[in-house]
């Protein structure tokens, strides 16, 4: 089986676990009761990977606030900005290829009554920033861009995004599941207020994420969504886990060091794509195309003429890529994402992901090619 999955998530690194498993035997004690020994070793420890954690993404250590993953930081970053009692504005700017866990919540709160806008993109999947301009105004509290997509890699300029959305007094919040540990993500420099990560994507483990709140250079007041117990300076109740957040900031820290890495996967991807499109006709790039700065350097996602993909993943059983989508194979229904570039239902069900990553050999990109071809011959007869 070859994995080629990787923006739905990566194996975890043998030295992320080597790294949490005395947290889990030896040091067991709760880093909030610092009145005795095993509490203050396990607090200690949590401080040094949010140190850690905070260098590696430009911010203050104070404005780390450690969660579940990305899906709840999400959450965190656009309820508690927009939801804060002392919060004066009430309207919310997104784009169309976000995430669920961004979209759906900005549907809620739309649905509670704040002002909601959904901003659309070019067919590379880069935000209309004549659009997104238009948009911002007195009332705008929060604008939540995507560092990275999930499905076709698209990479906005999110400097000049934040400075957009700053020139009208609003925040920036960024989900940069796809982004952390791929490209270089700077809190303070690339000046984005909130930043959502998940480990899980940057080869740590599932069910811990951070959110970023305020980079030093302005106020950000976040309404807990969490509650009870104080932790977290009150942004997030419940007894921190230890092991996760020093195998986030661990799995932070390799990703960090080893970035160059990135450029192999670059010319892994490339070749897959080099292999793919000289045997199957008609096969075309969804999103930007690959040798620019704007895309993610492990992401292909392609469209085939005459079959879809679930069927395509179906014949090919040896591989590990998704349709359409998925990061979760829960929706059945056809990319929002590629919808939102201007294809057709029918384009985006006849398309695949997939997502190349620091494990993969050329002896895995030239057998998969050669198994994705087959089964795609078979198929379209
Ligand atoms: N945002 C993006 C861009 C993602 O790719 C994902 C994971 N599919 C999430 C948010 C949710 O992350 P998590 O699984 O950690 O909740």
């Amino acid at each position: 089986m070859i994995y080629l999955d990787h923006h739905a998530t990566t194996p975890c690194d043998r030295r992320v676990v080597e790294a949490m498993l005395p947290w889990l035997t030896d040091h067991f004690g709760n880093p909030h009761s610092i009145s005795h020994e095993f509490g203050r070793v396990a607090a200690d420890a949590i401080q040094a990977a949010i140190d850690d954690l905070a260098a590696n993404l430009d911010v203050p250590a104070d404005n780390v606030v450690i969660t579940s993953g990305a899906t709840e930081s999400n959450l965190l970053a656009i309820r508690g900005v927009l939801c804060h009692p002392r919060q004066q504005r009430r309207k919310l700017v997104t784009v169309t290829t976000e995430h669920p866990s961004v979209l759906d919540v900005a549907k809620e709160i739309q649905a509670d009554g704040f002002d909601v806008t959904f901003v659309g993109v070019d067919d590379q999947g880069l935000v209309d920033q004549q659009q997104l301009a238009s948009e911002l105004d007195d009332d705008t509290a929060l604008v939540s861009v995507m560092w990275a997509n999930n499905e076709i890699g698209t990479i906005p300029d999110i400097q000049a995004i934040a400075s957009l959305v700053h020139q009208h007094g609003a925040l920036l919040h960024s989900d940069a599941t796809q982004a952390v540990g791929r490209i270089a993500v700077h809190a303070r420099r690339d000046d984005v207020d909130l930043i959502s990560g998940s480990a899980h994507k940057f080869y740590g483990p599932k069910g811990v994420g951070f959110l970023t709140v305020g980079n030093g250079n302005r106020r950000v007041r976040i309404r807990p969504i969490q509650v009870g117990g104080g932790q977290q300076r009150g942004r997030r109740g419940g007894t921190m886990n230890p092991s996760s957040v020093i195998a986030m900031a661990t799995a932070l820290r390799l990703a960090c060091d080893e970035m160059q890495a990135e450029s192999e996967v670059r010319e892994l991807r490339d070749l897959l794509w080099q292999t793919l499109s000289q045997q199957i006709d008609g096969l075309k790039i969804n999103g930007p195309s690959l040798d620019t700065d704007s895309r993610l350097v492990g992401n292909l996602n392609v469209m085939v003429a005459d079959i879809e993909g679930e069927a395509w993943m179906a014949a090919t059983p040896e591989v590990a890529f998704s349709s359409g989508s998925a990061c979760s194979s829960v929706d059945p229904s056809p990319s929002h994402v590629l919808t939102a570039l201007g294809h057709s239902e029918s384009q985006a069900r006849r398309s695949v992901r997939f997502g190349i990553g620091r494990g993969n050999t050329e002896d895995e990109i030239r057998h998969a090619a050669g198994l994705l071809v087959e089964s795609y011959k078979r198929l379209s007869g």
